[in-house]
């Protein structure tokens, strides 16, 4: 039996890293989670099944050893499946890293509370080794719940950044920290049930204050931070249970949350360290919407019609569409492509320039347009876009605002300064769907608004897009 186990334990190993690969791909992403769920659910049940070691040495089943428990496992599985499905289905895209932060909220918290159960249990015999390992899967698994809950209510506009600040922010969390650690050496060498609860709430209070300070662009790379703390902290509760697959999942989880984090910092062209010191754009994105930046009332835009658009587009011979957070909210996906479809027939060459960080997650856009079957032929990434611009007749900026700011590149003073950005500007025309003039999420003012080959397209931007497709047809 324990042989067999730990070949399906191998078999859902395969599926995890061939379902990491494949999500690497828009195309093979759909079978890459796919195959991680069908590896997660092999792990779930072998798990369940596995021989427990009786202190003798002897091996027995499960189903003899604990056969009351399974009503609440597999009750809790149940609940558990049940919520996260209902959650799942009905999420509108635009808010699922709110969904990603409160599910792996939750992957702390079992971890945490798997901490408290065996730190209970401690005893003369409890060596050093053992309570530091139970004491991680504690605190690691309390900061990563308290603190994804807390980015789970400011990404859900629950919360705003300026109510959870304290002046001096950092000083209190280091000092925070020191206090967790403390108290968590502390009940290592006094263990009970009062110096282990306080070693939780202390952990609790860090993870809600280690996220506190961070806020604007930056709360979709604290949750994949937060994630890469998640599976650090199952790697160590699977420790604690010699069981390898949980060991396995943890740090595939922890490894590969890690890396997405680094990427979207690069993206971003932030450090890491400085975006956990927080306070990103914190003054514009608190002042920001609603309104432009101050120094633009002398400055003027050129305000275009569907009309006028359709016209341009009649007469191009490549056009590039830039998708940005605007567009998922809209759902302007299908008119994107039926526009594309109705340009490709009249000989137009039609691209979709994507960058890196447009929406609120990586791959935002790629999700939107992979809904619409638009090929993957013609998605360019941000370098084979910028390429491309300067032989582009129009640039469509659909609901995309910071990606394309030219502040990146020529303004020093800027949040965004040094993010590589889609440098629009480069083609003949531009031409930007928006409602208003209203800042993106960085909170700053676009200066390529006011750019002389630079039209402004105000509305939302489906109905946009479908006047435009309409006018088309007619020309
Ligand atoms: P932005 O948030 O910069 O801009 C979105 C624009 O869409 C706004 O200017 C808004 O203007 C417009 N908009 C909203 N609703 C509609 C609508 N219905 N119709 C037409 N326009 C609409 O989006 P980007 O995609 O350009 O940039 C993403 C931002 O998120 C960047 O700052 C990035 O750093 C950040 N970020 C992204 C991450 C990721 O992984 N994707 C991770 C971390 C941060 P208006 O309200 O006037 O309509």
């Amino acid at each position: 039996m324990k042989l067999a186990c730990e070949i399906l334990y191998i078999l859902s190993a395969i599926c995890f890293i061939v379902g990491l690969k494949g999500l690497s791909n828009p195309k093979t992403a759909r079978r890459g989670n796919l195959f991680s769920a069908v590896g997660m659910g092999i792990a779930i049940v072998t798990s369940l099944l596995y021989p427990i070691e009786l202190a003798s040495g002897k091996m027995i089943s499960p189903v003899n050893f604990a056969a009351n428990n399974y009503f609440w496992i597999l009750g809790g599985l149940m609940i558990g499946s049940l919520i996260g499905w209902q959650r799942a289905v009905k999420v509108e895209m635009t808010a699922m890293p709110q969904l990603v932060s409160i599910f792996n909220g939750f992957g702390g918290l079992s971890a945490m509370l798997l901490g408290i159960l065996e730190a209970l249990k401690f005893d003369n015999e409890t060596t050093i080794l053992q309570s530091i390992i139970v004491f991680s899967a504690m605190v690691i698994g309390a900061i990563s719940f308290s603190g994804s809950v807390l980015a789970y209510l400011k990404l859900d506009g629950k919360v705003k950044d300026k109510h959870v600040m304290l002046p001096a922010h950092n000083i209190i969390n280091l000092l925070l920290l020191a206090l967790t650690i403390g108290s968590v050496v502390f009940a290592i060498m006094n263990p009970s049930t009062l110096s282990i609860a306080i070693a939780a709430v202390l952990a609790l209070v860090y993870g809600f204050s280690f996220v506190a300070p961070i806020g604007g662009a930056d709360m979709p790379v604290v949750i994949s931070l937060l994630n890469s703390v998640t599976g650090i902290s199952a790697a160590v509760a699977g420790y604690l249970y010699d069981n390898q697959i949980m060991i396995l999942g943890g740090i595939l989880v922890g490894a590969s949350g890690t890396i997405l984090t680094l990427l979207m910092c690069r993206a971003m062209n932030r450090s890491i360290l400085n975006v956990v010191a927080g306070g990103f754009g914190s003054a514009a994105v608190g002042a920001g919407v609603g309104a432009a930046a101050g120094g633009d009332e002398d400055r003027t835009i050129q305000e275009a019609s569907p009309i006028d658009i359709a016209i341009l587009l009649n007469y191009a011979n490549q056009v590039i569409m830039v998708p940005g957070y605007g567009m998922a909210v809209a759902q302007a996906q299908k008119q994107a492509k039926e526009l594309d479809t109705l340009l490709t027939e009249k000989g137009v060459e039609v691209f979709y320039g994507i960058h890196p960080v447009a929406g609120r997650m990586p791959g935002h856009m790629n999700v939107l347009l992979a809904e619409v079957d638009i090929s993957y032929d013609k998605l360019l990434d941000l370098d084979d876009c910028n390429s491309r611009l300067t032989d582009t007749d129009i640039v469509l900026i659909i609901g995309a605002n910071d990606v394309v700011n030219p502040s990146a590149l020529d303004d020093p003073s800027s949040n965004i300064y040094g993010m590589p950005i889609l440098e629009v500007w480069n083609a003949k025309q531009t031409v930007v769907f928006k409602r208003s003039m209203k800042p993106g999420y960085a909170g700053i003012q676009n200066p390529l608004f006011f750019h002389d080959n630079n039209k402004m397209l105000f509305g939302d931007a489906k109905d946009s897009l479908g006047k435009i497709i309409d006018e088309l047809k007619t020309l």
